[in-house]
């Protein structure tokens, strides 16, 4: 999987050969699309998608365009999902944010449960990243309060703010830090 902004973007980098292989670097070609994904956005709003693929010329394994504004394997949008962990950041538990946002409550649970410390920690060290090379001073102003996961929004949030007012870049928040954290808010279920 590779993440990326938005179509466009994926073709002009496919077009000048600069989108690389995650698996060994080599350069990768057009390979069709995946299967069409239908995702809920806020509210009762729906996505629809069809993500285009690519196929590595060296190694030959096949990747999938996953655009920012979607999660990896997932029904709800990068937007959707991090608002519950940032309901859950504020202390809200898993009944709340399930009625809150109208989803399941099964759901919303296992999402939460997917936001172990352990990924939530990578997620920060993403942000932390970001922000340092953009904004140095952004970043050393940000205390820790001894909330994690509200530490880790924080930074995300202000990277992607500050991404926004110092490059004009118009995609919404989500979509940035869906970029930093490569689509992954939640970790996936192999990994424990
Ligand atoms: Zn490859």
């Amino acid at each position: 999987m590779i993440v990326v902004r938005r179509p466009e973007e994926a073709d002009t980098y496919l077009d000048a050969g600069a989108m690389r292989c995650p698996s060994c670097q080599g350069r990768v070609a057009r390979w069709g699309y995946g299967r069409v994904r239908t995702v809920r956005s806020l509210g009762t709003a729906t996505v629809t998608v069809r993500p285009q693929r690519v196929r590595c010329r060296d190694c030959g394994a096949t990747h999938i365009l996953l655009p920012t504004a979607l999660q990896a394997r997932r029904a709800d949008t990068t937007e959707v999902i991090g608002n519950a962990l940032a309901h859950k950041a504020k202390g809200m538990g898993f009944r709340r944010i399930a009625e809150r946002m109208d989803r399941p409550e099964s759901t919303v649970r296992r999402w939460l449960r997917r936001a172990t410390d352990e990924h939530v920690q990578w997620m920060c060290h993403q942000g932390n990243q970001r922000l340092i090379q953009i904004a140095s001073e952004v970043f050393s102003a940000i205390r820790y309060a001894g909330n994690l996961l509200l530490h880790t929004l924080c930074i995300l949030s202000a990277a992607a703010v500050e991404d926004r007012r110092r490059f004009g870049f118009t995609d919404p928040p989500w979509d940035l830090i869906g970029i930093y954290t490569q689509g992954r808010l939640l970790s996936p279920p192999h990994r424990g």
